[in-house]
């Protein structure tokens, strides 16, 4: 607080504001006053900035004034949206009493305090991704962390290490972290500086603490049934995460009904550069989703499957049988085209169930949220009756739904079938439910018809035809009279207010009316809500069920979208076995072939990769040929195999893929700290650090970021290390345009080398994008920088440096020949000093004689 501000006498408005304020000094906080959110002092500084709102001042007691922004309350999830965006924590100060019924000052209360990480509304949110809030904690040798979305309820735990935590932040794209205040230095250099860190108080990382906050959340005995019994390096930051929400929600986390330990075993690897290099979420050159795997596939139809199908991405199974199990799902929908169709059409019907939930749990659900749940877990029954014994993988899945027959029946029974938006209106509970509730509405219905034939007695009685009878919120019920008929209004008319044009007057039996009307609508909304509370606390009784239903909802709806996908772009089911490499025939770039204008074909292409025999092959190609392409649809067809879909291939072979590695193009991380050829080299040691024979490495370039020499060395060692390490000897291909490595391929019994047709026509080259046994000759650089539209000098004069490179390259290379020659004439048979060498009886010479023959030698060679 400002020091001038505390000096001067304060409101008992701004009083209360600055209480509340030094309670939660990190916040913008939202003061509501009436129908006005307000912000005051700096935090009006920023709002009125960040927001586009006026800045004034307000008088704020005596002499002085305080800075002043706001904005009406029914835009509230709109500013918070670009406050939270903005990197800012809101905490929100509602009124928690009726000003009708509130002596002096309306009391004022922080409800609620929003941060990135833990933010419910529609309006922050996307649909198709969770937001999550991540809470780590150094133990002993090990980070325990915890991922936790508020939105829905999802909440996992599990142990890495100091160096990885920057990638569970990108893997799950945290918005906010928390971490103890004791250990905030130790993070420090492990903590992404782009995410929102707050700290906690040390004792919120008492083990016990912890501990017993779990049990109380999950009403369990122990956390055993969830795999984290005594596992102090994740119950501390689990703990702490349900605190941290329970003290920014005030204790609304009722959603969060279980936690799952994160088992890495049974999933592909896939790091973070691969995830960006196959363009799987983002794409490399824009920042919106054209050319990503994700915009190509997802034909999910409900949040949840959205958000289900990014999941799968980014952990694909490795385990046969479940991917098959998969598979066979995708297989009974595309084979029941009708089946799939009105699969699809149910889906449609569905709500995002999860964040509802969530709205229920912190109290923010209307009468429409509570049908549209409903609605959506009806769904599953009318699924139920579709699906057919002989569907059996798609009826185990629908099988595994909770029985919630009930809770529907009730929401049905209890809310009527279109409720208003306006909640506070009432009118949303149905008739008969409670006869007090029946009782007052019927009286104001007497009472409205009451209105309308006393409206017209007045008119007939006053011989005023224009006399109306009118409501609003601060005048209540009222006769309106125009100025012309003044002159005839009655004794028992008592004026309420003048305007303009009209008189208005109410009458002691019209004020009878109000009190009556408004007391019964006043009760009926008290009885309403009473209502509403009581189907509430039903349905949280019920969240596990219903988060698992709504997963059930989520496999189908994923399945369904694979399915359709398949049909639409002609994928095929993968095969798996445990023998051989990857066999892929006329295999498909699943995102370019989209992509490619009309009229243009996308040209497939055959893989044939085999363990241990054929692992590794380099692709030689022009610039622009499609070697890319290649290598990238190699890497998206095992991705999407593993994730059980089907392939864009006319067949695909596959044993399982452990992990992963993609190494592609240049890229710096100038902030921090590593040059363009030090990002390339941190990716390549990471694929030779990690990779097994199990794994699949797509290289496209190495060595391209220092010069020729150290970087064809470069590539040529990696590449022989790949080949011949038998701890790797992994399924690699490897695309460059050294053209030595060809030679190298040939060499190397477990490589084979393949090059991009082309065909030359008149100085220009024609692209076939036709894979092929072999290498190439040429890269074709300068007419590809031709097509690209260089000027025609720099083109003619590349072409003539390009022959002058290529002529001096041949001398340097005859010179090379020439050296060579004359070392293996210096030690040939024939040659003079050769046989003098050769006659020297080693065994039986002196020191002397030795010395003798070695200045003979030494004179000749002269
Ligand atoms: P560079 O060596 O210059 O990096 P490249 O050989 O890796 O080139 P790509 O980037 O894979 O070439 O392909 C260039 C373009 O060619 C792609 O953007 C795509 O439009 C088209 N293309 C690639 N492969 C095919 C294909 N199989 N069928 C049709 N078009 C293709």
């Amino acid at each position: 607080m400002k020091e001038s501000i505390t000096k001067n006498k304060l409101t008992p408005a701004m009083k209360q504001y600055w209480d509340a304020k030094k309670k939660y000094p990190n916040t913008i906080m939202l003061f509501r006053m009436g129908d006005f959110y307000e912000t005051f002092d700096s935090d009006a500084e920023i709002t009125s900035n960040l927001l586009d709102i006026a800045l004034t001042k307000r008088a704020n007691g005596a002499a002085s004034s305080v800075p002043l922004a706001g904005f009406p309350y029914h835009s509230l999830d709109q500013h918070i949206h670009k406050l939270l965006s903005s990197g800012y924590k809101v905490a929100i100060c509602e009124q928690v009493e009726d000003p009708k019924f509130s002596k002096g000052i309306v009391k004022r209360e922080v409800v609620e305090v929003l941060s990135p990480g833990t933010a419910i509304s529609s309006k922050y949110l996307s649909s198709s991704e969770n937001n999550f809030l991540g809470s780590f904690y150094i133990f002993k040798n090990e980070v325990g962390y915890s991922i936790i979305d508020n939105s829905t309820g999802e909440f996992l735990c599990g142990k890495t290490n100091q160096q990885n935590i920057i990638n569970v932040i990108k893997e799950y794209k945290l918005k906010e972290i928390i971490i103890p205040a004791f250990q905030e230095e130790q993070f420090s250099f492990f903590l992404d500086s782009n995410v929102m860190v707050t700290t906690y108080d040390d004792w919120k990382a008492d083990y016990d603490n912890c501990y017993e906050k779990l049990l109380e959340q999950f009403k369990t005995k122990s956390l055993k049934g969830y795999g984290i019994e005594k596992n102090k390096a994740v119950i501390v930051p689990s703990g702490a995460c349900l605190f941290y929400l329970e003290n920014n929600s005030f204790n609304k986390v009722k959603h969060v009904t279980s936690i799952s330990y994160i088992i890495e075993d049974g999933y592909m690897r896939l790091d973070d550069f691969t995830l960006k290099n196959l363009e799987i979420f983002d794409s490399l050159n824009n920042k919106n989703l054209d050319g990503t795997l994700i915009k190509t596939i997802d034909l999910t139809s409900t949040s949840m499957g959205a958000r289900l199908l990014k999941k799968h991405l980014r952990k694909p199974l490795t385990n046969i049988k479940k991917i098959k199990f998969r598979l066979q799902v995708i297989d009974e929908l595309i084979n029941n085209e009708q089946l799939l169709d009105d699969m699809h059409d149910l889906l449609k019907q569905v709500f995002d169930i999860e964040r509802i939930i969530g709205r229920i749990s912190s109290d923010k659900a209307n009468p429409q949220d509570m049908l549209n749940l409903s609605k959506s877990l009806s769904i599953l029954e009318d699924m139920n009756h579709l699906i057919k014994p002989k569907h059996k993988s798609l009826k185990q899945i629908i099988n595994k739904q909770k029985k919630l027959k009930k809770i529907i029946q009730l929401i049905n029974k209890t809310i009527i079938d279109e409720p208003p938006i306006n909640f506070n209106k009432g009118y949303f509970i149905k008739n008969g439910i409670n006869k007090s509730l029946d009782q007052y509405r019927s009286i104001s219905k007497d009472a409205n018809k009451w209105l309308v034939e006393y409206q017209e007695k007045q008119k007939t009685k006053t011989n005023i035809p224009s006399l109306k009878i009118s409501y609003n919120k601060v005048f209540g019920y009222y006769i309106d009279i125009t100025k012309t008929h003044l002159n005839k209004v009655p004794d028992y008319f008592i004026r309420k207010q003048t305007l303009t044009n009209s008189e208005r007057y109410f009458t002691g039996e019209l004020k009878e009316y109000e009190e009556k009307i408004l007391f019964s609508n006043d009760k009926s909304l008290e009885i309403e809500k009473e209502i509403f509370n009581s189907l509430k606390s039903k349905v949280i009784l019920q969240f596990k069920n219903i988060q698992f239903n709504a997963q059930v909802i989520a496999r189908i709806d994923v399945s369904v979208s694979h399915a359709r996908t398949a049909i639409a772009y002609d994928y095929s089911m993968p095969q798996f076995n445990n023998k051989n490499g990857i066999d892929i025939k006329n295999g498909r770039h699943p995102v370019v072939e989209r992509l490619l204008p009309l009229g243009q074909e996308f040209i497939s292409n055959d893989l044939n990769l085999i363990n241990n025999k054929k692992h590794l092959g380099i692709i030689t190609g022009p610039n622009m040929s499609g070697k890319s392409t290649f290598l990238r649809q190699t890497g998206l067809i095992v991705l999407l195999a593993q994730i059980g879909s089907f392939v864009p291939a006319e067949k695909c072979l596959l044993s399982i893929v452990d992990q992963l590695f993609t190494r592609v193009g240049a890229s710096d991380n100038l902030a921090g700290g590593e040059s363009t050829f030090l990002v390339e080299m941190n990716e390549s040691a990471n694929i030779l650090n990690n990779a097994t024979n199990k794994s699949l490495i797509i290289l496209d370039e190495i060595g391209r970021g220092t010069s020729t020499f150290d970087g064809l060395s470069l590539a040529w060692a990696i590449t022989e290390y790949l080949h011949n390490n038998k701890k790797i000897k992994a399924r690699t291909l490897f695309a460059t345009h050294y053209h030595e490595l060809i030679d190298l391929a040939d060499k190397l019994p477990g490589a084979f080398n393949l090059n991009v047709e082309v065909i030359e026509d008149n100085d220009k080259v024609i692209f076939l994008r036709k894979i092929k046994d072999g290498g190439a000759s040429k890269s074709y650089g300068i007419q590809v920088a031709e097509m690209a539209g260089l000027p025609n000098n720099i083109i003619l004069r590349a072409k003539d440096l390009l022959c002058d490179f290529m002529n001096n390259k041949a001398k340097h290379s005859n010179i090379v020949v020439e050296q060579k020659n004359s070392q293996l004439d210096l030690f040939s048979k024939d040659n003079k000093l050769s046989k003098k060498i050769q006659e020297i009886d080693v065994d039986n010479i002196s020191p002397v004689d030795a010395l003798n023959i070695l200045n003979d030698l030494k004179n000749d060679s002269k």
